[in-house]
């Protein structure tokens, strides 16, 4: 059986699935730095991100992650 693939999209620092999120802005608010922004229905990574994991760790859905370094 095919496994569907999530569109993640991929920033800096985060990936985002437009699919999962449901624009709910807990990510926007709780982030110390003011990086993310919701922007003609899309989350945004502007400058700034610390990679502190909180958006990752509250948002509801699942749809956002810090990008794990390689
Ligand atoms: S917290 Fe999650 S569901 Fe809410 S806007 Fe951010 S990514 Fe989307
Ligand atoms: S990891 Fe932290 S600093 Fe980076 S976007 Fe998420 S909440 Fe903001």
């Amino acid at each position: 059986m095919a496994i569907a693939s999530i569109p993640l999209v991929y920033y800096k620092n985060i990936a985002w699935n437009p699919l999962w999120c449901k624009r709910c802005l807990i990510c926007v608010e709780i982030c110390p730095k003011q990086t993310l922004v919701l922007r003609e229905d899309i989350i945004i990574e502007e400058e700034n991100c610390i990679r502190c994991t909180l958006c990752q760790r509250y948002c509801p859905d699942l749809a956002i992650e810090v990008i794990p370094r390689r």
